[in-house]
């Protein structure tokens, strides 16, 4: 029995991750849907999320939560059960291991010499840069941004010189903090958010980091986000900045002199010449 090819009957023991929908189930590949309607038993990050994703394909199967809690106590015995059994791995959205629980799983079933097979698919990081209009030659993925403001501005620095464009994953309360913070360490890059992918209100918003830091900072959008930003070389040059359109902007919430500070400290330009052309642009 090939593990590659479910269609022939039952499937052969060992571990299958399975990528499943970041919102539009449709989006579940045929093969995923195979595997998971024939697995033994289905390892799951919430077993409420996998039931609906389980009946939209008419089957029910064994699962078995596997989340950061209880990993620790429940991984060796699906490490024994692959031995004789087919075992998927899900997460809640999209591939699984990505910013989810999994990779101690997968380490250790190959140290076990179990089979493993990857069926891919959804994954918002990817989907994101396909949206956002930015390199992606050479990409980083961050993963989301510590919660407190020294430990994100420190990984922020970290990675600022760093010649790849970076992909954050991140929710609607703490985008305005982290656009800010990603502002402040990395300038006046060009950067997109795009959101609720595959989802109704699918949308991706593309500007400079300020921009988007004062467009998000007392409106925080509702579902789930990606923050993708481009590399360092990507960026305008400073005199190449819009700066006229980030100051219109920064004009709209606060006077003169502080708008200069912002737009400064976001593109590099001088706050003196900043400082002058606020008050021009407010006097018009
Ligand atoms: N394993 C998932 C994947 O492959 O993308 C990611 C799981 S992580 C716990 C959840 C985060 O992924 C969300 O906070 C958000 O940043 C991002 N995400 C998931 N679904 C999304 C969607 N439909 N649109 C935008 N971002 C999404």
């Amino acid at each position: 029995m090939s593990l590659f090819q479910p269609e022939e009957g039952r499937l052969a023991p060992g571990l299958y991750i399975v990528a499943t929908p970041i919102g539009n189930l449709s989006d579940l590949s045929s093969r995923a849907a195979t595997i998971l309607g024939q697995a033994d038993a289905i390892a799951v990050e919430d077993s409420r999320v996998t039931a609906k994703l389980l009946a939209h394909i008419g089957t029910k199967r064994q699962m078995i939560p596997y989340h950061d809690h209880n990993a620790d106590r429940v991984r060796p015995g699906l490490i024994a059960r692959m031995a004789t059994e087919a075992i998927a791995l899900v997460s809640d959205a999209g591939t699984p291991l990505i910013s989810d629980p999994g990779y101690k799983l997968v380490r250790e079933a190959r140290e076990a010499g179990h089979a493993i097979v990857t069926i891919p698919g959804p994954c918002a990081a990817i989907a994101a840069l396909t949206l956002a209009g930015l390199p992606t030659d050479r990409f980083l993925f961050m993963g989301f941004l510590p919660a407190k403001a020294k430990a994100r501005a420190d990984t922020i620095a970290e990675v600022s010189a760093i010649r790849a464009t970076l992909v954050f994953y991140e929710s609607g309360p703490r985008l305005g903090a982290t656009l800010a913070a990603l502002a402040e360490g990395l300038g006046g890059r060009e950067a997109a958010v795009a959101r609720e992918i595959s989802k109704t209100y699918e949308e991706c918003v593309a500007d400079t980091l300020p921009a988007l830091a004062a467009r998000y900072a007392d409106a925080p959008p509702k579902g789930e986000i990606v923050v993708v930003v481009a590399p360092p070389g990507e960026a305008p040059l400073a005199g190449a900045v819009d700066a006229d359109a980030l100051l219109v902007r920064a004009l709209e919430r606060m006077p003169a002199a502080k708008a200069a500070k912002e737009v400064s400290q976001a593109t590099g330009l001088a706050r003196a010449d900043l400082y002058a052309r606020a008050l021009e642009l407010k006097a018009r």
